[in-house]
């Protein structure tokens, strides 16, 4: 019910353009294909995702002769779902918390695409499921990074470590690892700082925290979470392009979806990186996360 509130704008707006695409049409022919290509890219798929999704398509009239527009809904629903079976099995439903102690997330994105809103998030939804969960401030270089995450911290009622704006982020990550341990903290979540402009920079402090937080937890992070703006479309593709030619990240977040008819930037993304979309934000609200589901959002998206 989030999901279909939050995807909404994305919804109305594919399935409007689709509408008109198929107008006056029974049969899915070339003209249907260009048409449907059209509203992909201008929907934030991404041009190399929708050469994919057409071709499969395309393969399928081949194979069966006949299409009919009323089922290609129910097809690219099929397709999408299937191109993202290298990322996604789609039995994702929970928030789930492996059971090695402390398990250390990483959190990387640049400022402003919601990164303390998703660890806020998070923290939340652990707590729920009955794990203790801890907070580190390693975006050290804005004053606000560290008082937003203390708000979460506030509001969620989780332990925060933190030092004072300008410390060293590698620092902080040790004694948030360290304390982690020392309470038997089940989940720690640590935020880092996001600053594209210098790429060397970049690098070198997410190795510097992962390398210091390994001094205590020899396989930490055991997740590198990166989180994108899905309202941002085509920006959140350079993004990741960016972040994963600076540190190995293992799973994405896709914030701001609500608000946006970008939806399929999360489709494009997927397939793109092969990193799998973990969670999805649809919301301001702490309840606002959901775990990324491949089926539950292609019903919503295109339902
Ligand atoms: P950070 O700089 O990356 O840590 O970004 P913040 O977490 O501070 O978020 C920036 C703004 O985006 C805040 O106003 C958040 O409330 C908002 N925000 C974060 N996630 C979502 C979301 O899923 N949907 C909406 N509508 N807003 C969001």
């Amino acid at each position: 019910e989030t999901l279909d509130k939050g995807l909404e704008k994305s919804k109305t707006t594919f399935l409007s353009k689709m509408s008109k695409a198929v107008a006056g049409k029974s049969k899915v022919d070339d003209e249907v294909l260009d048409d449907l290509e059209d509203v992909l890219v201008s929907s934030d798929v991404g041009v190399a995702t929708t050469i994919k999704i057409i071709n499969r398509i395309e393969e399928r009239v081949a194979r069966d002769k006949y299409l009919g527009t009323a089922e290609l809904n129910e097809i690219l629903r099929e397709e999408i779902a299937a191109l993202m079976a290298e990322t996604n099995t789609g039995e994702e439903t929970d928030f789930y918390v492996p059971n090695n102690k402390p398990h250390v997330i990483m959190v990387v994105g640049v400022n402003g695409v919601g990164k303390t809103t998703t660890i806020g998030k998070l923290a939340h939804q652990f707590k729920k499921a009955g794990k203790n969960v801890m907070l580190g401030a390693a975006d050290t270089f804005r004053a606000a990074a560290i008082d937003q995450l203390q708000i979460w911290a506030d509001r969620t009622d989780v332990p925060i470590i933190k030092q004072k704006m300008g410390s060293d982020p590698a620092s902080v990550a040790y004694d948030a690892v360290q304390s982690a341990v020392k309470n038997n903290a089940d989940v720690v979540l640590i935020d880092t700082a996001g600053r594209l402009h210098n790429k060397v920079n970049l690098m070198n402090e997410l190795s510097k925290v992962k390398r210091v937080m390994q001094k205590v937890v020899p396989d930490a992070p055991h997740e590198v979470l990166l989180v994108l703006d899905g309202s941002t479309g085509q920006n959140a593709f350079e993004q990741a392009k960016q972040f994963t030619a600076a540190t190995e990240v293992t799973s994405l977040a896709v914030t701001k979806l609500d608000g946006t008819a970008k939806g399929g930037v999360v489709i494009g993304i997927s397939d793109q990186f092969k990193i799998p979309v973990k969670y999805i934000g649809v919301g301001e609200g702490v309840e606002d996360l959901q775990v990324f589901n491949k089926y539950e959002f292609v019903d919503s998206f295109f339902k």
